[in-house]
């Protein structure tokens, strides 16, 4: 297992829709697993393939960070089948550093997706579990959480990242 680099913001993978998975092969079980030895060495709560350079719609979370298996979610192919309630609350992304703003984001979601044994898995999730799922199933959509904030503060923020990604900070 090794770990992978984090794409950053200004790489264009990140803002391109991830493709689908159509075999679960070994390079699919290693890309994975590589995830998570990547999340927790972070450490993050969870990750999108696109952040390690890879264009598929694979997913990565664990809100103990390591400290319990039983919490560790490999989701392939994820979809939002609902959402209800709306939460306010501060996000980060390993992808764009430094940055921590307010987002919107549904209190109540349903996911659907498969794991990596091929079972089609429907998981129930609120609070933070919900952020998290949105905030990776934004990033294979080619999302990133700043996107979902007010214009103004959006272009503020994006004048801020590029003046960094110019003095070589990110
Ligand atoms: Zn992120």
């Amino acid at each position: 297992m090794s770990i992978l680099q984090i794409v950053k913001y200004g790489n264009p993978i990140l803002t391109a829709k991830a493709e689908e998975i159509k075999n679960l092969d070994e390079y699919i079980e290693e890309l994975a697993q590589n995830m998570v030895q990547t999340m927790y060495a972070a450490p993050g709560l969870g990750l999108a393939a696109p952040q390690v350079n890879e264009s598929k719609r694979l997913m990565t979370i664990d809100l103990s960070v390591g400290e319990n298996s039983q919490n560790l979610i490999i989701l392939i192919n994820p979809e939002l089948i609902s959402q209800e309630g709306e939460s306010i609350s501060e996000e980060g992304c390993l992808s764009v550093p430094d940055i921590n703003e307010k987002v919107v984001r549904p209190s109540r979601i349903i996911v659907r997706g498969i794991d990596l044994k091929g079972n089609e898995k429907t998981i129930e999730a609120e609070g933070l579990l919900a952020r998290v799922f949105c905030h990776e199933i934004d990033h294979i959509n080619g999302k990133l959480f700043i996107d979902r904030l007010s214009s103004l503060k959006k272009s503020l923020i994006k004048k801020k990242l590029k003046k960094w990604i110019q003095m070589g900070k990110i």
